[in-house]
């Protein structure tokens, strides 16, 4: 390892202040507060310029599987770099991106083997939005442009994305250029380590036969984050409730996006949760663990059917006119297909489920069992930790988030929720150290400002 260059860090933090613009970040507060450079990572370890090691409890943002630096990541990607770099995917094809199609249909419910490729979890949306929109053109039923979409649901921030989405914090600006989107309200579930306390999704259920009853002709998808919304609020949906909403939308003619971005590859439990469940969406939209955190890739699947509605004569413009430059690259998608492999390995030798069997007892123990947090809700590798109610001034899961920096920990907090989301292959002992440094963290920051109520 080089040495540590004493004025390094002071120089990029100078650079820094000048010329960065972070996304979803608070620039005065970015500034107002010690910034960190991560400069290399090994396992499931960060490390900063000073060569402080932090634990990457947010998995570079959700997307590492298997720790940074993976020695066959790497050499998959070293390989593909040797071969070639980038070549488009725009009337070619690359070797490398066909065989992960092939691996993607393999994994994926069986009627989903068409494969389209982008470069983020936004655009695998979008893309799924336009193709069940124009198909429906192309299928003779015109008047099919509506859109169902969830409460509290979160797709991407491009405009199509934000349109389905509903953030209202990050996004509720931009609805004057959005398009409508019909709401169902996003079901409840408080679930942590397998112990359900809330779950109900009648009204969601009855809100989608309303809608599905009145509306069903006009309407061209139904689009939702499975088991669990992420971005928008961690919130878990009740098990089941996935099946219920695919058979609703088989029935009503209906097409099916699932947006898997987040909880895909193995991130609560199984590797594609719609698999799990045995449901077939039309579509299935997939990126962050897509390359398990190294390179920007998604991939949207369809069924052939849809696919065949887009074939004909150059004049009859049935084509799908979207693609970006970067679209399927060859880089990402070696590394993909490796980390796809190694993922099944995990499964198959019990590695998954030891893993995921340390998270649940350390979320009881730590999480549940600590009395820190009024709700605690766990599923797979992912738990939410609401911190006691405070006004959103006090920054409270910023102020948590900033603390466990300072007890080797790269914590992230949604408002006043802590999010808890390793890499896949945390160890039993590093699990312990995630947890044990955010209650200490916790608690710190409870002390110092008690509330008011004294709650
Ligand atoms: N869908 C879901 C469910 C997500 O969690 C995200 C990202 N948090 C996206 C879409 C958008 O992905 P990206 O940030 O890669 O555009």
């Amino acid at each position: 390892m080089t040495p540590v260059d004493e004025n390094r860090t002071e120089r990029v933090d100078r650079l820094d202040g000048v010329h960065a613009w972070h996304p979803f970040t608070q620039m005065s507060e970015h500034r107002a507060h010690p910034r960190l450079f991560i400069e290399r990572g090994e396992g499931c370890w960060l490390y900063d310029t000073e060569g402080n090691r932090y634990l990457d409890g947010n998995a570079s943002i959700w997307t590492n599987v298997h720790g940074h630096n993976d020695p066959d990541l790497n050499a998959a990607l070293v390989g593909q770099l040797e071969r070639i770099a980038h070549s488009t995917t725009l009337g070619l094809a690359h070797p490398t991106g066909t065989r992960l199609s092939e691996k993607l249909a393999s994994i994926a419910p069986e009627g989903l083997q068409r494969v389209f490729y982008s470069d983020n979890g936004s655009n695998a949306v979008e893309i799924a939005l336009k193709l069940s929109f124009q198909y429906w053109q192309l299928a003779g039923q015109p008047e099919k442009t509506g859109v169902i979409a969830l409460n509290g649901a979160y797709h991407g921030d491009t405009f199509g994305t934000m349109s389905v989405g509903d953030s209202g914090g990050f996004h509720g600006r931009f609805s004057p250029w959005c398009f409508p989107a019909d709401r169902v309200p996003a079901p409840v579930c408080d679930e942590a380590g397998g112990i359900v306390h809330a779950s109900d999704m009648s009204a969601s259920l009855a809100r989608l036969d309303e809608l599905l009853a009145e509306k069903a002709a006009t309407t061209a998808c139904l689009i939702m984050e499975p088991w669990v919304q992420g971005s928008a609020g961690m919130r878990l949906q009740p098990r089941g409730f996935l099946k219920e909403v695919a058979a609703r939308c088989r029935r009503a003619g209906v097409h099916l996006i699932l947006d898997e971005v987040f909880v895909g590859f193995g991130r609560v439990g199984p590797m594609l949760v719609c698999r799990e469940e045995g449901v077939e969406p039309d579509f299935l939209c997939l990126a962050k663990g897509l390359t398990a955190g190294y390179l920007p890739l998604a991939a949207t699947l369809t069924t052939e059917a849809v696919f065949e509605a887009f074939l004909g004569r150059f004049e009859e413009y049935k084509a799908f006119y979207h693609g970006h430059t970067f679209t399927g690259n060859p880089l990402g998608a070696a590394v993909a297909h490796k980390s796809i492999e190694k993922i099944e390995a995990r499964m198959a030798d019990g590695r998954h489920a030891e893993t995921l069997a340390a998270f649940e007892a350390a979320v009881l123990n730590y999480g549940l069992g600590s009395g820190l947090f009024p709700v605690v809700r766990q599923r797979g590798l992912l738990a939410a930790l609401e911190l006691p109610a405070r006004p959103v001034a006090e920054r409270t899961g910023l102020k948590v988030a900033l603390e466990a920096r300072k007890h080797g920990l790269i914590a992230r907090a949604l408002g006043d929720t802590l999010l808890v989301v390793p890499p896949l292959v945390i160890s039993s002992d590093e699990i312990e150290f995630l947890f044990q440094q955010l209650t200490r963290a916790t608690q710190i920051v409870l002390n110092a400002s008690p509330s008011p109520t004294g709650a």
